[in-house]
């Protein structure tokens, strides 16, 4: 049996499924995916065979190069796809279950940031640790997509 892999963007407006194993999974920290991530590096997972279905919406896409289209969520902003003429690549963070695609490669790695390797030495806090600094934390009502498929998005909400 094939496995499958369902993700979307942060609103839920975008769902994807990807179907089969993918080529590999990486870290980009080339200077190109940073700006287009907002991040200090780029989680992808290039689909190669597997086969992707767009289950609900579709990106919009910005051509960042000659060569590559950058997809993402108008609604909400959140990064999907890295499209290139070799292949397709979808962002990690946005699969459902993004520990079932762990990476195994770095990619772009001239231009990694100096301090990116001293961070899992930095001091560490769990979210709900914060509370001083942060009151209204055990308030907070999501409006992120589950972390599933779901047959209608968004839910009604009580007026
Ligand atoms: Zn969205
Ligand atoms: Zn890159």
């Amino acid at each position: 049996m094939s496995e499958i892999h369902s993700g979307g963007c942060q609103c839920g407006a975008i769902r994807f499924r990807m179907e089969g194993q993918p080529k590999d999974v990486s870290v980009c920290h080339c200077r190109m995916c940073q700006k287009a991530f907002g991040a200090y590096y780029a989680p992808l997972v290039n689909v190669g065979t597997a086969g992707v279905t767009w289950t609900r919406g579709e990106p919009k896409r910005f051509a960042s190069s000659n060569f590559v289209q950058r997809g993402f969520c108008e609604t909400c902003g959140t990064p999907l796809t890295y499209e290139a003429p070799d292949g397709l690549s979808l962002s990690a963070g946005s699969f459902d279950e993004p520990a079932r695609l762990p990476p195994t490669i770095q990619f772009g790695i001239e231009c990694r940031l100096p301090f990116v390797d001293g961070i899992p030495a930095l001091p560490a806090r769990a979210t709900l640790d914060d509370l001083d600094d942060a009151p209204f934390l055990p308030d907070i009502v999501s409006r992120q997509h589950p972390d599933h498929d779901t047959a209608e998005w968004p839910p009604e909400r009580p007026a």
